[in-house]
């Protein structure tokens, strides 16, 4: 993806003569090269400073129609009755962040007069702004303080990076080889309902058209791969050269370049497959997944498109970040008083993005989907903070769950656990997460995040205007259970009658 641009509006009126909004301008541009200088995931582009109906309109027209254009900032140097906003607010479809600042940190208490004091009515130029925009019931984040702030330009970064994931998901498309587990109630939704609120397009392909593509990848490309894995991974030695099962190594290989040329082709940045449709294909895709996981494909199993759009929203949004994203599902729990915890994994698809560490390249049978031993990377995730984020289908709207969650190392080894695993100790503790996540619908598949904190997709599901339900350090059953009643009804009434 190329470097998109967030524009930054600067506010004012006429009033103030020329020489004044000469200054605005200086001291907009000051503000821009600053957010310039912290790096964000968007080149911030200083637009002319806006002092009329019929500008700000034309700005907002031209911002909607660029599509280098992922968001705008919107700022009110002096004061600009907004009045004259009401238009371009109302027409505006891209992310919105209301940055509420100052020129200058400090008062100039010994120098200050009527003069500097007219320069600089940011404090109540912006609640003349941020009035309208409530007024119209305009969503935005606010953010509050000088650019020179970190804790500011934090909160600027991540909603750039929500907006750089808005982008994504208006045109994302989704490949779902197979449709869904059946009789799976969580893994369904409505697909034009998603392409209607997220953007992203989901289609399936027949499996037999993918395992047409795997038959095509050529042997020197597999010869290439097989290398790169003895490089990357410990292979176990039956899978290395000249072992007795390095032929399923090379079908792996084979199925992560055929899958690669397949989504390239259909122009798709996320994809699912499934294990009770699986056609011509020799094992269900397992070490496939995970490199293309790590490359940064989205990934749901059991045909869970919204899950894979989540894992590519985190690949997206956490773009230059450590830590990585992954398919995960709640698999298994120790419930012993105080060391409480959840052991997630898959059947074999957790990226390996979740490990500094050199995973173990493996083969060992599945004895669901009935097709031949699936090679997998084996590993266990590193400790650190996290979140895990499930979408589910609520019938009249998509509500997203969130969980912060601390990765931990688990209390001993697992020599005979097969797959890439984590291990987690949820906020704000096991009981009022796990009981909360229930009260809340939630999915067994999640996305995991250590990348991309609760911040980034609050502010995702804001611009998205899709629920957010977050389950932290803060939170009470009681209380997360009311914030649903109240969630329900709020979402509802804001759909229209
Ligand atoms: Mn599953």
């Amino acid at each position: 993806m190329s470097k998109k641009q967030i524009w930054f509006l600067t506010g004012s009126q006429h009033l103030y003569g020329p020489e004044v909004l000469e200054q605005v301008a200086a001291n907009s541009k000051s503000l821009v090269n600053t957010l310039s200088s912290v790096g964000l995931v968007a080149d911030v582009v200083w637009k002319p400073v806006l002092t009329n109906k019929e500008d700000i309109r034309a700005r907002v027209l031209q911002a909607n129609a660029d599509d280098c254009c992922i968001g705008v900032i919107m700022w009110m140097h002096t004061f600009s009755p907004a009045k004259m906003w009401i238009a371009g607010l109302e027409a505006l479809q891209k992310p919105l962040l209301h940055l509420h600042t100052q020129a200058n940190d400090a008062l100039p208490w010994a120098s200050i007069d009527m003069d500097f004091m007219n320069l600089n009515q940011a404090a109540h130029g912006d609640r003349e702004f941020a009035h309208i925009q409530t007024r119209l019931g305009v969503a935005r984040k606010t953010v509050s303080g000088s650019v020179n702030n970190p804790n500011v330009q934090a909160r600027v970064g991540n909603w750039a990076r929500a907006a750089l994931g808005w982008y994504e998901s208006q045109h994302a498309r989704l490949v779902r080889f197979g449709d869904n587990m059946r009789d799976v109630a969580v893994t369904e939704g409505d697909k034009v309902e998603a392409e209607r609120v997220f953007g992203v397009s989901v289609n399936t392909y027949g499996v037999n058209d993918l395992a047409a593509a795997i038959a095509q990848v050529s042997p020197a490309d597999v010869d290439a791969l097989v290398a790169e894995y003895e490089e990357l991974y410990d292979v176990v030695p039956p899978l290395r050269k000249g072992g007795a099962r390095h032929e399923s190594l090379r079908y792996g290989a084979r199925q992560e370049l055929g899958l690669r040329s397949f989504l390239e082709a259909h122009g798709a940045t996320a994809f699912t497959t499934s294990f009770e449709d699986l056609g011509e294909l020799k094992q269900l895709p397992g070490l496939a997944v995970q490199r293309l996981t790590a490359q940064g494909y989205g990934f749901g199993a059991e045909g869970d498109w919204k899950t894979a759009i989540l894992v590519r929203l985190a690949k997206v949004m956490g773009t230059g970040l450590s830590g990585g994203a992954s398919l995960m599902e709640d698999y298994t729990y120790n419930l012993v008083p105080g060391a409480e915890k959840i052991l997630g994994a898959h059947m074999l698809e957790v990226c390996p993005s979740l490990t500094s560490g050199k995973p173990a390249l493996e083969i060992h049978p599945l004895g669901i989907g009935g097709k031949e031993d699936p090679v997998r990377l084996v590993f266990t995730a590193d400790p650190g903070p996290a979140v895990v984020v499930g979408l589910a289908d609520m019938r009249d709207r998509f509500r997203l769950t969130l969980n912060v969650v601390n990765v931990v190392e688990p209390d001993e080894l697992l020599p005979n656990l097969p797959v890439a695993r984590a291990v987690w100790e949820p906020e704000p503790d096991f009981y009022t997460s796990t009981e909360s996540w229930l009260t809340s619908g939630a999915p067994h598949h999640s996305c995991m995040s250590t990348a991309v904190g609760a911040e980034i997709w609050a502010d995702f599901a804001q611009i998205a205007g899709v629920e957010l339900a977050v389950i932290d350090a803060d939170t009470t059953a009681a209380g997360f259970e009311q914030q649903l009643r109240f969630n329900q009804a709020y979402y509802r009434l804001a759909q229209g009658l």
